[in-house]
């Protein structure tokens, strides 16, 4: 049996994170969690109280207190992919959009929030055979996970890909708007004084600009083999 491994993906906005952690818990049966669902889900809890603006920044106390009313679950649908909840409703498809990414990084520095989320995540993966994307998950949430990569790749990379991500989900916006919302995140995610976006020590940096996903695939995998034997 070869041993069930904790791997921490972390990385720069739109950089291919969750794709390519959903495959490789496909491939190697292991739990899928997306860490960043859940500060959306946060973030779509305090827009709909109006807790939140991306100009004005939040309400700090409001959304601290309310954190024991915010439920956040994942559950499978119909097509077997992981969906995720809000309080019982499935809020996969909107917290997805660009009115919850202008809002989400200012609900993410909240220091009671993270911890918060941070206690789910490692209750989430405390069995091993997990794989989690994110901003902390090898510095915070799983220091100690046996294989951590950090994803990057070019500015001008990302924004199209996402541009046509959220363009094929019928959410239009220009490459230059979403390039905007790609490099303010990342700012706020590493300039945060609360867990901040940094590759850990032992991290195995992964440049994807000039590789398929094939290719990048093929190649997690035998970091993985390796660690497994
Ligand atoms: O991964 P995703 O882009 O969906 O994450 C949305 C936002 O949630 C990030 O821009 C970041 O502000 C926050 N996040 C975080 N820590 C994580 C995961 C996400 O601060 N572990």
């Amino acid at each position: 049996m070869p041993k069930s491994l904790t791997i921490a993906i972390d990385g720069h906005s739109s950089t291919g994170k969750s794709t390519l952690a959903k495959e490789l818990a496909k491939a190697l049966g292991y739990i899928y969690v997306d860490s960043g669902a859940m500060y959306r889900a946060v973030a779509l809890f305090a827009l709909r109280n109006q807790w939140v603006s991306a100009a004005a920044g939040c309400q700090e106390d409001k959304i601290n207190q309310s954190l024991p009313d915010v439920q956040i679950s994942f559950e499978l649908d119909a097509q077997g992919a992981n969906a995720t909840h809000l309080n019982g409703e499935r809020v996969e498809e909107e917290i997805r959009t660009m009115e919850v990414s202008n809002v989400v990084s200012h609900v993410a520095k909240l220091v009671p929030v993270r911890r918060h989320l941070v206690a789910l995540q490692q209750a989430m993966g405390r069995d091993g055979g997990v794989v989690m994307d994110g901003r902390d998950i090898g510095t915070v949430v799983f220091p100690n996970a046996e294989l951590k990569i950090f994803m990057t790749a070019s500015d001008q990379v990302r924004a199209e890909r996402r541009q046509q991500e959220l363009a094929a989900k019928g959410q239009h916006w220009t490459v230059a708007e979403v390039l905007e919302n790609l490099q303010s995140r990342d700012k706020a995610d590493m300039e945060r004084a609360d867990s901040p976006l940094i590759a850990a020590l032992d991290a195995r940096t992964l440049d994807n600009s000039e590789i398929t996903k094939a290719e990048q695939f093929d190649l997690v995998l035998a970091w993985v083999k390796e660690l497994e034997a």
